[in-house]
């Protein structure tokens, strides 16, 4: 099991400003794990620059040459963190047996690294880095962030709660996570689709170590909006029970509407227009959500995600 070549990859947009500091704890952890062979001399660190439009690609360039064990693509415009992240992962499972993927920034805990890796040697595929606390978060981003947890899980999206994208991957998992072909991409909630063995370590989260959040609160609510709409279809049924129950309560202010009538107490036309209004709306919203339905299954459809995944197979186990 020992020595494995182990890729941590890092999407960079407009990172400058904390990338000397990132390689050099980065370098410092590589060595030590490599000496005391946790994981082959052939790993290394790739950066994924996201199209940014400072000079953070001329310094991973310039890394490069320095350094042996850090290397990096570059991508042809910004494409987002979700997708740098998935250009990274799937270059870099070409040439590892596990990869990590953490932010540049440093609010990761990189100390969590040695805990991902001694729980792969111990037979697990992914292992998700899960915030334990966020008490160097700012007040909003906390806030924001938990209510984003709570209602990914209203919305019935399973999310490993307070977990990022700081993640150990085995190459396995990566090789299945590519049939996975879908265009939105919320790595977090993918990853518990694929499924096999898996674990959590738990870890501080530390303030940037310099510059901006390259999530401003647009982006987070794109994102978090992301989420929802691919993996639930929840927002649908929600209109369709608000059909449901329009259609009910028609029901109940149409008897009311006869019995007010047959009082007496009502104006000419008043039982017709009051009655209709409701029937015609409960009919509407339940037919809309009766075809959001069907929408929700062309759209899973079209997402093709692989039907199930084998994890073992005792006939190949005799062969080999
Ligand atoms: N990032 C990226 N492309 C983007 C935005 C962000 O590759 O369009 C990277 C960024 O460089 C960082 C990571 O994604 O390594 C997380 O971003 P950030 O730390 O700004 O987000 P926050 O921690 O504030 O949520
Ligand atoms: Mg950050």
């Amino acid at each position: 099991m020992k020595n494995k070549v182990l890729y941590v990859v890092v999407p960079c947009y407009n990172e400058e400003e904390v990338l000397e500091e990132t390689t050099k704890r980065l370098k410092e952890k590589l060595n030590t794990l490599i000496k005391s062979k946790k994981i082959s001399n052939k790993s290394k660190a790739m950066y994924v620059n996201d199209g940014s439009k400072d000079n953070t690609w001329e310094l991973i360039k310039k890394i490069n040459k320095k350094e042996k064990l850090f290397t990096g693509i570059s991508l042809s415009r910004n494409r987002g963190h979700q997708n740098a992240l998935l250009a990274g992962l799937m270059t870099a499972k070409n040439y590892a047996d596990v990869v990590i993927s953490m932010d540049a920034d440093l609010q990761d805990d990189i100390n969590a690294i040695d805990e991902m890796i001694d729980k792969y040697h111990s037979g697990c595929e992914i292992v998700y880095g899960v915030r334990s606390s966020r008490k160097k978060d700012t007040w909003f981003k906390r806030t924001t962030a938990q209510v984003f947890y709570k209602f990914m899980k209203f919305m019935g999206v399973d999310v490993v709660y307070n977990h990022a994208d700081y993640r150990l991957t085995s190459k396995r998992v990566l090789d299945e996570f590519e049939n996975y072909k879908e265009v939105n991409l919320f790595l977090r909630g993918m990853f518990p689709l694929v499924g096999f063995k898996w674990d959590v370590v738990y870890y501080e989260r530390h303030e940037r170590f310099a510059g901006e959040s390259k999530y401003p609160l647009k982006k987070m609510l794109n994102f978090a909006w992301d989420g929802i709409t691919s993996f639930s279809v929840r927002p649908i049924r929600l209109v369709l029970n608000l059909g449901i129950i329009i259609f009910l309560v028609s029901i109940i202010i149409l008897l009311y509407c006869l019995i007010v009538k047959l009082l007496g107490k009502t104006v000419t036309g008043w039982t017709f227009i009051v009655g209709s209004i409701w029937l015609v709306a409960g009919i509407q919203m339940l037919s809309i959500g009766i075809i959001g339905e069907y929408i929700g299954k062309i759209y899973s459809e079209t997402k093709r995600r692989p039907r199930y995944i084998i994890s073992e197979n005792l006939e190949e186990l005799k062969k080999g």
